[in-house]
């Protein structure tokens, strides 16, 4: 059961919610969002409905959830959450192009992207400066120096920036600087980090985990909402699977499922999917095709001298062709840029 507290609920009315769950034994999951509280009920079903929770001081309603993953499920919230950066709304009907390079390597390489990239449409800038790489010895990313390059091609391009946070050591420092906070694959399941940036406020991109199932991603999204951190938005970006085609195989069928399961917005990367430059602009295609609320694309200026990641990244011009695409199937869906 959820517990949906009313936006001018006090903290005396929040806390005999939670008294009267501690008397029918159940426990009580509070998780203070910036616009209001739900608090989680977990405990026996039948104990917890006998109560009539709208009954008491500063309740809205109560709402049974059966799923394991609670706050995120459809079940709790009907309408499609709507996450907005910088005045930038994501889901709930507008697509959003996420798009350039994967890891910040020059002032002369970001800005170039950064520019490429808006010009053709993009609303928010990609760039990593802390990379989790499977080699100890491959680039790892620039670092603080290369928070502070985004946040100068924010500026200069109005674009606002999404950047991964590795370690939970790193969360204050990323949070200083990027917009929306980014959760890469290997991540998907560091449960201390993703508690972490639950307490925090900027929003959290989930990448899901190339081996976790929905419901272990969905689960993971919990762990953020449960903190109070309401501002999460999934990205399918491939699993691994028996073929090696591809670098990892795209789950398309993942956009649909999630959006009838969960509220959360739900993106596609079609970059670390297919893991070749080939395969973007169809991937891309079939994500908004699928329901998509939006991409993110791996952009390179010259993809032949990327330190990262070179074989995926499309060119700028490459870029420009897919949005005339994207844009085209945006209106199919009904959605707008
Ligand atoms: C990325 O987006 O740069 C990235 C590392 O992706 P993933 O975590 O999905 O591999
Ligand atoms: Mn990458």
């Amino acid at each position: 059961m959820i517990i949906v507290m009313r936006r001018d609920a006090s903290d005396d009315e929040i806390a005999r919610v939670v008294e009267r769950l501690d008397q029918v034994g159940a426990e009580a999951h509070v998780s203070r969002g910036q616009t209001r509280t739900v608090i989680g009920a977990v405990g026996d079903r039948e104990a917890i409905t006998q109560v009539p929770w709208v009954a008491l001081a500063g309740v809205e309603r109560a709402v049974p959830v059966l799923k394991p993953f609670k706050f995120v499920s459809r079940e709790f919230q009907q309408d499609d959450s709507i996450i907005t950066v910088r005045g930038l709304a994501i889901g709930g009907g507008t697509f959003t192009p996420i798009a350039g390079p994967c890891a910040v390597e020059t002032r002369e390489q970001l800005f170039t992207a950064a520019q490429a990239v808006r010009s053709a449409g993009a609303l928010i800038l990609r760039g990593d400066a802390f990379k989790p790489r499977t080699s100890p010895y491959a680039f790892q990313g620039m670092g603080e120096e290369g928070l502070e390059l985004l946040a100068e091609a924010r500026d200069e391009f109005d674009m606002p920036f999404i950047a991964e946070v590795v370690d939970p050591r790193h969360i204050e420092l990323v949070a200083s600087y990027a917009d929306i906070i980014r959760v890469g694959t290997r991540n998907m399941a560091n449960f201390p980090l993703l508690s972490e940036l639950g307490k925090q406020s900027k929003p959290v991109m989930l990448k899901r985990g190339f081996t976790a199932s929905i419901e272990e991603w969905l689960n993971a999204a919990e762990y953020v909402y449960k903190e109070g951190n309401h501002d999460v938005i999934m990205c399918e970006r491939g699993i691994r699977t028996f073929e090696t085609a591809t670098r990892n195989t795209l789950d398309i069928s993942a956009v649909p499922v999630l959006k009838g399961l969960s509220h959360l917005p739900v993106f596609v990367d079609p970059s670390h999917s297919g893991g070749h430059r080939r395969l973007v602009a169809p991937l891309a295609r079939v994500a908004v095709a699928a329901g998509a609320d939006g991409i993110m694309v791996d952009v390179h200026p010259n993809p032949e001298q990327a330190l990262v990641d070179g074989g995926q990244a499309i060119t700028p011009d490459d870029f420009a062709a897919l949005m005339s695409d994207v844009s085209a199937l945006v209106s199919v869906m009904g959605m707008s840029l």
